[in-house]
C-alpha cells in the first residue's frame, strides 16, 4: 500500500459487520436497511434489464435521471440546475465526493472537515494528495452543535474546500440556519468551495428542516451538493448518487469521474428517475417510520444505561458508554456483539481527536421493526 493510504487499510464498517456475523449479533453497526425500497421503482429496474437497457449509459447519467434530479431540487429547495451541464450521476455519493476532491483540489491544498467526519472524506483527501484540517461539533447539553471557533481556526491561506454533512452521520445533528449562514460567510470571505453531502436530506425528524447551503446568499456559485438514492429509497447496493453545481465545477468532477468508473448502474438510473418523480410519498412514510424507530431504540439504549444523545436526522443515534463504566469505544464495539448480541460502531475512528470522542458509540435504527425489536430485547435483557 502506498504511504498515503496506509491509515485507511480497512473500514470500520467491514470490521464490525464481520464481528456481527461471527457472533450472530443484530447488526446496528453498518447503516443499510434490511427492507426494500418502493415496489414500483424496483419494477422499473427489472423492466430496464428485461428491455435491454444493459449497456453503458451516457457519461453524465441517463437524461431522464438528470432531469428528475434537477426538477426535484427546484421543487424542494428552489435551486436551479441545468440537467445537461450542472448535474452529474455518480456511483453513489462516495464517488461524487472522491471525484469532487480529485477534480477540484490540487495536491498540497487544504480541505476542511467537521469531525466526526464520514470515513471516506479523509481517504478522498489522501488520494488527492491534499491535506485535511478539522473543525468540530461539540456537545451542548445532550445535543451536538458546530464549534464556530474551531471552524475559523481550521481555515488557512491554503484552504480550497470545506466538506459539510448535514443531516450528520454519525450524530444525527441537523445544522440550523445560523450555523449554515456562518459557514457560508466563511466560504465567501475565503473564496472556498463547499461540498455539501446531503445523503440524509429527506430523513429529518420532529419537524426539523433540512436547509441546503446552496440556497444561501453567494453560495450557489461555490457549492456542490451531493446526494444519493441509497438512503432516500433504501437501495444502498444500487450505488446511484449525484452531484449538482455550477457547470465549470461539475466539469472538474467529471474529469476525475470518467477515469474512476466512467459510468455506472445503467438499468438502475431510470428506476431512480421514476422514484424521484413519483415516490416522495413513500419517502415521507419512511421518514415517519424511522422517526418512530429512532425513539424506540433510543429508549431501549437509555434503559440499558447508555446516555443517549437525541438524533434529529439520518439513520443514526449516538450513545455515551461512560455510565456503563466503559471509556474506550473501539474496545466496547469489539466486545459488544459477543456480550450483548448487538453490533455498533465506535465514533472516535471518525475523528483526528480520538481522546475527545471515545466515549461514544453509534447505533443505526434503519432496520426493520422486527430486527430492532430483537436488538431492543437483547439490550433490555442486559439491563
Ligand atoms: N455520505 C454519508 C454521510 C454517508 O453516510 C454515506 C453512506 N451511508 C455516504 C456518503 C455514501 O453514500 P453512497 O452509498 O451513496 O455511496
Ligand atoms: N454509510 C454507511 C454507514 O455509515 C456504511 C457504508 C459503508 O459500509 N462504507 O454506516
Amino acid at each position: 500500500t502506498v504511504t498515503r493510504l496506509r491509515p485507511f487499510a480497512a473500514t470500520v464498517f467491514a470490521e464490525m459487520t464481520e464481528l456481527a456475523i461471527r457472533h450472530e449479533a443484530v447488526n446496528l453497526g453498518q447503516g443499510f436497511p434490511d427492507s426494500d425500497g418502493p415496489a414500483a421503482m424496483l419494477e422499473v429496474a427489472r423492466e430496464a434489464i428485461a428491455g435491454g437497457g444493459n449497456q453503458y449509459p451516457p457519461g453524465r447519467g441517463v437524461p431522464a435521471l438528470r432531469r428528475a434530479i434537477a426538477a426535484d431540487r427546484a421543487r424542494r429547495y428552489g435551486t436551479r440546475y441545468d440537467p445537461d451541464s450542472e448535474v452529474l450521476v455518480t456511483v453513489g455519493a462516495t464517488e461524487a465526493v472522491t471525484a469532487a476532491v480529485l477534480g477540484l483540489v490540487e495536491p498540497g491544498a487544504d480541505v476542511v472537515l467537521i469531525e466526526p467526519y464520514y470515513d471516506s472524506y479523509p481517504a478522498a483527501i489522501a488520494l488527492a494528495g491534499a491535506r485535511r484540517r478539522t473543525a468540530r461539533l461539540t456537545a451542548d447539553g445532550d445535543r451536538f452543535v458546530l464549534d464556530h471557533d474551531s471552524l475559523h481556526a481550521a481555515i488557512t491561506p491554503a484552504t480550497r474546500m470545506l466538506i459539510l454533512n448535514s443531516p450528520h452521520n454519525p450524530t444525527g445533528t441537523v445544522l440550523n440556519r445560523a450555523d449554515l449562514t456562518a459557514i457560508a460567510e466563511i466560504a465567501c470571505e475565503h473564496d472556498l468551495l463547499v461540498l455539501a453531502d446531503e445523503v440524509y436530506e429527506h430523513l429529518v425528524f420532529d419537524g426539523t428542516e433540512h436547509i441546503s447551503i446552496a440556497t444561501l446568499p453567494g453560495m450557489a456559485e461555490r457549492t456542490l451538493v451531493v446526494s444519493s438514492a441509497a438512503k432516500t429509497f433504501s437501495v444502498t447496493g444500487w450505488k446511484i448518487g449525484w452531484i449538482c453545481g455550477p457547470a465549470a465545477l461539475i466539469g472538474g468532477v467529471l474529469a476525475a469521474k470518467q477515469f474512476l468508473t466512467f459510468v455506472g448502474g445503467g438499468p438502475f438510473q431510470p428506476a431512480v428517475a421514476h422514484a424521484l418523480t413519483h415516490e416522495l410519498d413513500w419517502v415521507a412514510t419512511l421518514r415517519d417510520s424511522l422517526a418512530e424507530r429512532r425513539l424506540r431504540l433510543s429508549a431501549a439504549l437509555a434503559d440499558t444505561g447508555f446516555r443517549v444523545h437525541p438524533s434529529a436526522g439520518s439513520y443514526f443515534v449516538c450513545a455515551d458508554i461512560r455510565p456503563l463504566g466503559a471509556d474506550d469505544d473501539i474496545r466496547f464495539c469489539r466486545e459488544l456483539p459477543e456480550r450483548l448480541g448487538v453490533a455498533a460502531v465506535p465514533v472516535s475512528v471518525f475523528t483526528d481527536d480520538p481522546a475527545s470522542w471515545r466515549h461514544l458509540v453509534r447505533f443505526t435504527f434503519c432496520k426493520r421493526p422486527e430486527t430492532l425489536d430483537e436488538a431492543v430485547r437483547r439490550l433490555r435483557f442486559a439491563a
